[in-house]
C-alpha cells in the first residue's frame, strides 16, 4: 500500500500535535542493509548521531515526503512511498520490534518507522537537503494539490501545452504535480472518465475542469476519511477510503454502467480502468 499524499499529510499533522518540543535521547537503526545499497539510508550510519538531543521544532510533508525539522540544524527525511509504517509509542516499552529506524525521547516515549517496499529514511543537515532527490522532488519542485496556486485556470493552462499521456503529468519523474502515486492516478482519471493514455493536449476544457475536481475530491476524501483502507496513522488507527478504482475493483464491474473493469500494463504499473466511462 503506497503512502501518497494525503496519508503523508495525515502523518506529518499527528507527528506536529504530538512531536514538537520533544528531544531525542537515542536512536536504533536494524535491516537495513537492503535499504543502505539501493541508496534509501544514509551510507554512513553515523549521520543518525546527529539527532541525538536534537529538539523537534517542525514537522511538514509535501509530496510523498515527511520532514521532521530539529533545532540543531538536522532534519529527518522520511518517505515510505510504496508502504510503510510510522508509529509514535507512548510507551516506548509497548512498541514494536518490528522497525527499521526507533527514535526515542527523553520522555520514554518513540517514534518507530518501517519502510516495507520503497522508501527511504535520511538523516540530513539542512545544507545538505538540496542533494536530496526526494526533498528536490517533493519539496522543491511540482506543484501540491494542495497549494493556493494550484486552481483549475492554473491546471487547465498547463496540461493544455503537453503532448504526454496523463500518467506521464501526473506520476513519476516528470510529472507537473507531487504526490500522486499509481493508486491515486487510477482512482482520479475513473473519476474524470478519461482513458489513461490521453494526452494532455488532447483534453478539452470541460475534461481538464473535470480532471482537476477529481484530484481535489480524491485528496479531499482521502484526508477526511483518515486516508486509504490499508493505511495505519501514526496511532495505528486503519484508514476509510476505500479506492473507487485500482486493484480491488479486480473482476468486478463499473459501478456507473456495469462494464467489466479491465486492466492494462501501462506506465510502469498496471492501470485498471471501465472501457466504457473511460473510452480512448
Ligand atoms: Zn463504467
Amino acid at each position: 500500500m503506497s503512502i501518497e499524499l494525503p496519508e503523508a499529510i495525515i502523518l506529518a499533522k499527528q507527528m506536529h500535535e504530538v512531536l514538537v518540543g520533544k528531544e531525542i535521547e537515542s536512536y536504533h537503526l536494524q535491516n537495513f542493509e537492503r535499504m543502505q545499497k539501493v541508496g534509501f539510508l544514509n551510507t554512513n550510519i553515523a549521520d543518525f548521531d546527529r539527532l541525538i538531543n536534537g529538539k523537534i521544532s517542525d514537522v511538514r510533508a509535501r509530496g510523498n515526503t515527511i520532514r521532521l525539522e530539529l533545532d540543531n540544524n538536522v532534519n529527518l527525511l522520511i518517505a515510505p512511498e510504496y508502504g510503510g509504517e510510522v508509529f509514535y509509542n507512548k510507551d516506548d516499552k509497548k512498541s514494536s520490534s518490528k522497525y527499521h529506524l526507533k527514535i526515542s525521547f527523553f520522555t520514554k516515549s518513540s517514534l518507530t518507522v518501517r519502510i516495507k517496499s520503497m522508501g527511504c529514511i535520511l538523516a540530513l543537515n539542512t545544507d545538505e537537503l538540496d542533494d536530496s532527490y526526494m526533498y528536490k522532488r517533493d519539496f522543491l519542485s511540482g506543484q501540491s494539490p494542495l497549494d493556493e496556486e494550484f486552481t483549475s485556470e492554473y491546471f487547465s493552462r498547463k496540461i493544455s501545452r503537453l503532448k504526454r499521456n496523463l500518467k506521464s503529468i501526473l506520476v513519476g519523474k516528470d510529472a507537473i504535480l507531487v504526490g500522486i502515486s499509481n493508486s491515486a492516478f487510477q482512482d482520479i482519471i475513473y473519476r474524470a472518465k478519461l482513458f489513461p493514455k490521453k494526452k494532455g493536449i488532447d483534453l478539452n476544457s470541460e475534461e481538464a475542469g473535470g480532471l482537476f475536481e477529481a484530484i481535489k475530491d480524491l485528496v479531499q476524501e482521502r484526508l477526511q476519511l483518515g486516508g486509504k483502507i490499508q493505511f495505519l496513522d501514526l496511532y495505528g488507527n486503519k484508514g476509510k477510503y476505500i479506492p473507487k478504482m485500482g486493484p480491488n475493483r479486480k473482476d468486478t464491474s463499473c459501478s456507473d454502467c456495469g462494464t467489466p473493469i479491465e486492466k492494462m500494463n501501462f506506465g510502469g504499473g498496471q492501470v485498471y480502468y471501465c472501457p466504457t466511462c473511460q473510452e480512448p
